[in-house]
């Protein structure tokens, strides 16, 4: 089959997926479509995201559904709600014309009572993340008697993110008669077990594995201290204009710390990660999706279901310890024809964890050095052109020829020189002074990264807000180093942190708010540091009594604040 045309998929499912654009099937499709429509065997594939499962499995199935029953007879599980979403989204989008096929998604974070009114359509289709599902099953509003076809969605992610015992259960209150298909980016022990206890005689499949690295991304890393990790960073960025990429750090506080730090320096970016409440997911997944933010940095977790395929870029702020997420990671780019681009930062212990992934993925990884402010002006200028070239917008306001002042006197270059000049003057203004980032290079020694990173990762994954929180109480620095004091502030120890949800931006509104008096005067606000369960910020001498006097009074988020000088 290389065309769908030729498959004997119905004309209405033909017609659908023809108005989406999907003329040949893709790989797994190849494989995963007859076996379904003709076998009644299990099946078991090893595919990844982006290989077009989801219509691997669902066109065939919906080739098939019964539509005069109003029984469920298809449960898909996927780990996330983001996931969730997108499938549900795909199989209406492939049942367009099939008018009595009906869909429902069931996923927590969202009010169970509206999934279970919803329930009352009588689906033929549920799409569920398992706790939800399990959820409903307990206040009997899902009936899985007349199940034909159980999909397992991203199996692995769903074991590893602690759903083992729901899906056992799940498995187990579906009839025996179905036919299940488990689909996963990694086959581990865990996978193999659930499919060996609850998969009979599986057919397998293997699509989109390790060793099918795509040919189109550009694999680049970059050796780079602890110290100058974020200053490199800003570097790459600078040097890749008009980039739309997503940025990878490994854990929730890093990757808001990295966030932070780009918008504070006034990039478009925004974190995801699991400390967010959905709302709060929703709306930074929509910002990335219309492009008002255009660098995304989040958790392999957070990021997974996020369906994106025009990025230009990966980036991996910090390593992950397994190679198939290196390479799920960077196949996030190079989709849908294009070309893509995976810059890690590495730091001079990781050159064992570096090979590992290279000789894990066969990847060509090569290293490159961090770019020069000369290298960088030279990117932004042609950055300029692309964007100037190749973007096609409306004309966005009635342009007068007129207005334009008599301009001969400076040549053709003049001009361009000048305008491009105002166009990068903050940048240029502040490389102007900036040393080269000092070279770095990969450690010969290649323990090094397994006995003292290691541990210190660990320890900054797990216990570092604590270490930090002792360390910062006794006006240390992360170092350890004595804190520079500043005679005219004062730095008051606060009794809110991260984990109220408080940002740096509603400090300086709770310092000003605080200090705010009859006189004109602003209090200057120094340092703020903003730690798990509480925080620190400074604020000019002068204005310490406000401080401890109005703070008291007033509250955040319906919580009682308390400000005290630190000592
Ligand atoms: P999935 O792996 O199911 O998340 O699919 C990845 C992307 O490929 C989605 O945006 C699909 O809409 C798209 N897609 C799936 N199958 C095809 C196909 N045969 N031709 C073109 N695009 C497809």
């Amino acid at each position: 089959m290389n065309l769908f045309t030729e498959s004997n998929l119905s004309p209405d499912i033909l017609k659908a997926i023809g108005e989406l654009g999907y003329e040949s099937p893709t790989e797994i499709q190849k494989q995963t479509i007859p076996f379904i429509l003709s076998d009644i065997r299990d099946l078991i594939a090893l595919a990844q995201t982006g290989t077009g499962k989801t219509a691997a499995f669902s066109l065939p199935i919906l080739d098939m559904i019964d539509d005069t029953s109003r029984k469920i007879q298809l449960l898909v599980l996927c780990p996330t709600r983001e996931l969730c979403l997108q499938i549900s989204k795909d199989i209406k989008n492939y049942s367009k014309y099939m008018k009595d096929i009906k869909t429902t998604a069931v996923y927590g974070g969202s009010s169970i009572m509206d999934q279970i009114r919803s329930l009352k359509d009588k689906p033929q289709i549920i799409v569920g993340t398992p706790g939800r599902v399990i959820d409903l099953i307990n206040r009997k509003a899902l009936d899985f008697s007349a199940i034909h076809w159980l999909v397992l969605d991203e199996a692995d992610e769903m074991l590893s993110m602690g759903f083992k015992d729901e899906l056992e259960t799940i498995l187990s209150e579906t009839p025996d008669t179905k036919q299940t298909f488990l689909f996963s980016a990694t086959m581990n022990k865990e996978v193999e077990r659930i499919s060996k206890n609850y998969l009979t005689n599986p057919h397998r499949i293997s699509v989109g594995s390790i060793n099918e690295v795509k040919k189109n991304i550009k694999h680049e890393y970059y050796v780079v201290g602890y110290r100058q990790k974020k200053e490199a960073l800003k570097r790459l960025i600078d040097a890749n204009p008009n980039q739309y990429s997503i940025l990878f750090c490994r854990t929730r506080m890093e990757t808001q710390e990295v966030a932070d730090f780009l918008m504070q320096n006034g990039y478009a970016a925004d974190a995801l990660h699991g400390d967010l409440s959905q709302a709060q997911r929703d709306t930074v997944m929509k910002k990335f999706r219309l492009k008002n933010i255009d660098i995304l940095v989040a958790t392999d977790v957070a990021a997974r279901g996020l369906d994106v395929n025009s990025l230009t870029h990966v980036i991996h702020y910090s390593l992950p310890d397994d190679p198939e997420v290196f390479v799920h990671r960077s196949g996030r780019t190079g989709r849908a024809g294009k070309d893509g681009v995976s810059m890690a930062l590495i730091k001079p212990e990781e050159s064992r964890k570096l090979k590992q992934i290279k000789s894990a993925t066969k990847i060509e990884i090569v290293e490159k050095t961090i770019p020069t402010g000369n290298d960088i002006i030279k990117a932004q200028v042609g950055g300029v052109f692309e964007k100037l070239f190749t973007e096609h917008e409306e004309d966005i306001f009635e342009f007068d020829d007129s207005l334009i002042p008599d301009l001969s006197a400076f040549t053709k270059e003049e001009l361009v020189h000048k305008l491009l000049q105002f166009q990068l003057k903050d940048l240029a203004l502040y490389y102007k002074d900036k040393h080269d980032l000092v070279e770095q290079k990969l450690s010969s020694r290649d323990d090094d990264y397994s006995r003292r990173d290691r541990g210190r990762d660990r320890d900054r994954d797990r216990g570092r807000d604590r270490d930090r929180d002792s360390r910062s109480r006794d006006g240390r620095d992360r170092g350890g180093k004595p804190r520079r004091k500043d005679e005219n502030m004062v730095r008051f120890f606060f009794n809110l942190g991260k984990k109220d949800q408080l940002k740096k931006l509603d400090v300086l509104d709770i310092i000003n708010k605080a200090t705010a008096g009859k006189s004109k005067k602003r209090a200057e606000i120094g340092d703020i540091e903003i730690l798990e369960k509480f925080s620190f910020f400074e604020v000019e001498k002068s204005f310490q009594e406000n401080v401890m006097s109005n703070i008291p009074s007033m509250k955040f988020r319906g919580k009682e604040m308390r400000a005290e000088v630190a000592n």
